[in-house]
């Protein structure tokens, strides 16, 4: 990768991934140097001198005799896929604009649909541990949203069956232009949930603007500053320009997951909302995305499939 920032991305080809990452042993040298950048330690006792047993590709501590892969406690863990299908999968993820569904995936890397649609969610649930790691500071616009439910026109969907409630927040630079978004599932709109939400996702000292729903205050017991503005609620708050951005990455969001998926099981929205929130948040460093994803995929836990396919927490 070149060390000069480009101001202009001109994006990440598929040319310059088969260049960097063509081969299993570009892909085990890349993970190598990203998992340990100071070079191999033991996870176990932390010592640093070690051999590599070639015929397993194991690491094995000359102290302790404990032996680690590349990709054990990692994402990646048991996977037996070549480490070039994973960086083309992460590829494809990361860089679509729109997301790829895993019918898609299985036709453009060649695995069956179970392979893929358990690789897409795990590349989701990096993208989402993520995110839920960092906090939106500064200026932020704050709204209640729903999955699976129109509010036009009617009550603003609370209570609603078959809708799942989630938090959309977005801060804004000193131009009010976006800067980062983060949209979380919630049990639903009550000054408890949106406590405990703020208190994850907001740092201390933010100023966050919302219209008058009344749960939102809550926001001050993360040490915000709250300003509600009254809007009077149903479709016409959509036009209060105060909630432009808010409201139209709603729409992009809910867009692209319908346009993309068409359907999807609810339990996974976490997981959704989490991609399209990671990629918005990082469209201008398209070229230091596949370094940055796997450099937190290989900091994040195994997921067995059993725990994949289980509905996730609230956010
Ligand atoms: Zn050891």
């Amino acid at each position: 990768m070149s060390k000069n920032k480009v101001q202009f991305q001109v994006g990440y080809s598929l040319i310059d991934l088969v260049k960097h990452y063509g081969t299993e042993e570009q892909c085990r040298q890349a993970l190598f140097n990203w998992r340990w950048p100071m070079g191999y330690y033991c996870s176990e006792c932390g010592c640093d001198k070690y051999c590599f047993l070639k015929s397993r590709k194991l690491y094995q501590c000359h102290k302790c005799h404990h032996q680690a892969s590349l990709i054990s406690g990692t994402i990646f863990e048991q996977t037996k896929l070549p480490l070039t299908t994973w960086f083309l999968g992460i590829y494809l993820v990361t860089q679509s604009k729109t997301g790829v569904s895993a019918l898609a995936l299985k036709r453009e890397i060649g695995v069956s649909y179970n392979t893929a649609w358990s690789m897409k969610h795990k590349i989701m649930q990096v993208m989402k541990e993520r995110d839920d790691s960092k906090s939106l500071s500064g200026v932020i616009q704050l709204d209640d949203a729903y999955w699976g439910g129109e509010r036009h026109g009617g009550k603003r969907g609370r209570g609603s069956k078959n809708k799942v409630p989630f938090v959309a927040a977005i801060s804004l630079n000193e131009e009010g232009h976006p800067i980062a978004m983060n949209m979380n599932v919630v049990k639903g709109f009550r000054l408890t949930e949106v406590s405990r939400w703020a208190k994850r996702h907001l740092q201390p000292q933010s100023t966050v603007l919302s219209d008058g729903l009344p749960c939102f205050s809550a926001v001050s017991d993360a040490h915000c500053y709250h300003i509600s503005i009254v809007t009077g609620g149903g479709f016409q708050s959509v036009t209060k320009k105060e909630f432009t951005w808010i409201n139209t990455m709603i729409g992009n969001v809910k867009n692209a997951i319908t346009g993309t998926y068409h359907a999807i099981n609810p339990r996974h929205l976490p997981r959704y909302l989490a991609e399209f929130c990671y990629r918005h948040n990082r469209r201008f460093q398209l070229e230091e995305m596949i370094p940055r994803f796997c450099y937190i995929a290989l900091r994040t836990p195994p997921m067995p499939g059993r725990l994949l396919k289980l509905a996730e927490g609230y956010g």
